[in-house]
């Protein structure tokens, strides 16, 4: 799987993070909200279901899980 986020909707809930940490990080930056960062674009099978977790609970639903 891909994962893809747009990062212009994302207002650094960190729902993405508490659900995933292995996949998911949230860095403060300079000008507004914290931003997510993916830690890995292509994670592996074992952690899709956290993936899933967070692309289903990201309150702006900016996390996309593409099949590759
Ligand atoms: S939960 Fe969604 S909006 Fe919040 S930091 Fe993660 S990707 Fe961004």
């Amino acid at each position: 799987m891909k994962i893809k986020v747009d990062i212009d909707l994302c207002q650094g809930h960190s729902v993405c993070l508490g659900e995933a940490p292995e996949v998911f990080d949230v860095v403060d930056v300079d000008d507004g909200y914290p931003r997510v960062k993916v830690l890995q674009a292509n994670p592996p099978e074992e952690l899709r279901a956290k993936v899933e977790r967070a692309a289903k609970y990201c309150p702006n639903s900016v996390i996309t899980i593409l099949e590759d």
